[in-house]
């Protein structure tokens, strides 16, 4: 079963946590545009003539990047997957009408966490440079302080996870990505989970949608 899951919601809120065991349990791909624009940090798109000459730069600043970049790097990325699980991508209705131009979607699910949480995850988040693992200081803690469980490099934090980024973070999601869980909410395609509780009841909650639909598919 190769399934197509989009898993949308605001920074924070778990995306890159659960679309890493929805990847591995369903033996499918991970697709991240944040992961994907992190390592690309330094990209020369003097090209197109936008505000800053990097994506680097617009993350930094908590803005989105460019449509044009994302666009490229998702469609890139979705004609060499089979199954995926998509996170980060599309954050704005532009986005979305692309989205649905490559590809069809099996599953869009929402994952729903109140603000305050959110800020609280996102200033705790510490982030292996070496694996990508990610952590936080209360919540998820590594075996040893600073150091990842999985390989044993040093964890940073990200330079967005600052208190001030983050709130320009939310805010973009706010005004640019709502409307896209409005747009698919509109079709009747949305199913909206909680985010809240440990990573594997949310986990629980994401399996037994998709697993659920599957039997009343067939
Ligand atoms: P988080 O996991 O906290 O939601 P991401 O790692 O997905 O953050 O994204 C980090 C940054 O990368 C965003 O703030 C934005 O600058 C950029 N980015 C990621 N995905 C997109 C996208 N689809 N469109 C535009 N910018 C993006
Ligand atoms: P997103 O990709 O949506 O920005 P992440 O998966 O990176 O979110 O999670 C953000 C932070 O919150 C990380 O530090 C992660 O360890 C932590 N986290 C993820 N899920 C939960 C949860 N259910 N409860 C508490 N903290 C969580
Ligand atoms: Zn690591």
């Amino acid at each position: 079963m190769q399934s197509h899951i989009l898993l949308l919601g605001p920074p924070g809120a778990g995306k890159g946590t659960q679309s890493t065991r929805l990847a591995e349990t369903y033996d499918i791909q991970h697709v991240t545009t944040g992961d994907a624009l992190r390592a690309n940090k330094q990209m020369d798109i003097t090209d197109l003539e936008t505000k800053y000459d990097t994506p680097g730069e617009y993350m930094d600043a908590g803005e989105l990047v460019p449509d044009t970049v994302v666009n490229t790097i998702v469609k890139e990325a979705l004609s060499e997957a089979d199954g995926y699980v998509l996170d980060g991508y599309p954050r704005n209705l532009e986005q979305a009408r692309i989205l649905d131009s490559m590809t069809e979607l099996d599953y869009i699910i929402a994952l729903e966490v109140p603000e305050s949480d959110l800020l609280v995850r996102l200033t705790g988040r510490r982030v292996c440079p070496e694996c990508s693992e990610t952590y936080h200081t209360e919540f998820e803690p590594p075996a040893e302080t600073g150091i990842c469980t999985a390989c044993g490099a040093e964890l940073t934090q990200r330079e967005d996870d600052t208190e001030e980024t983050v709130k320009e973070r939310l805010s973009v999601f706010a005004e640019n990505t709502e409307p896209v869980i409005e747009y698919y909410d509109e079709r009747n395609e949305l199913t909206r989970v909680s985010g809240q509780g440990s990573p594997e009841e949310v986990f629980t909650r994401l399996t037994s949608v998709i697993e659920d639909d599957w039997l009343a598919r067939v």
